[in-house]
């Protein structure tokens, strides 16, 4: 799975990538996933790429590309884009969860390479996640801050001072 920086949508269109491919448009906001038919976007903002409606995601697409549109949710989280509310649905519901590392529960959303119903409580941070940027590794181990662990951002927040 890699990640391609493109210039507009119609390149990302024109050009042939791996299916899975991350496709990254800045020009038009667009952030997209390759697919054998065309690439689709998991963004609001498509441009030229397929665009989903607002319905959940077929499940073919998420058991084909639930990799890649986890990491190509995490750069449109970076990027401050909008996504889909079916790609946000499909990112999971806010749910108690058992803290992976503690046992404690809390409220949290279910990332793919966590044991269902498992996750980590703010409590145990510190000690579990040494970069809080892996999310963006295949086989990240917690997810997304602020999104899957820390969902109201209070643990990064008072660790920066703010
Ligand atoms: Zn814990």
């Amino acid at each position: 799975m890699q990640i391609h920086l493109l210039p507009n949508t119609a390149a990302a269109v024109r050009l042939t990538h791996a299916a899975g491919d991350i496709l990254i448009i800045e020009s038009e906001k667009v952030i997209g996933v390759a697919a054998n038919w065309q690439p689709f976007a998991i963004t609001v903002e498509a441009g030229q790429l397929h665009a989903f409606p607002p319905r959940p995601l077929p499940q073919e697409v998420l058991t084909e590309f639930g990799a890649s549109v986890v990491r190509a949710f995490g750069q449109a989280m970076l990027r401050g884009w909008a996504t889909q509310p079916s790609v946000d649905l499909a990112m999971a519901k806010v749910q108690q969860l058992t803290c992976a590392c503690c046992g404690s529960y809390h409220k949290g959303r279910q990332w793919w390479n966590r044991d269902d119903g498992y996750g980590l409580c703010n409590d145990c941070i510190d000690d579990c996640v040494t970069d809080p940027m892996d999310f963006l590794e295949a086989g990240a181990s917690y997810g997304v801050p602020g999104y899957h662990y820390d969902i109201d951002g209070s643990h990064f927040r008072a660790k920066a001072g703010a």
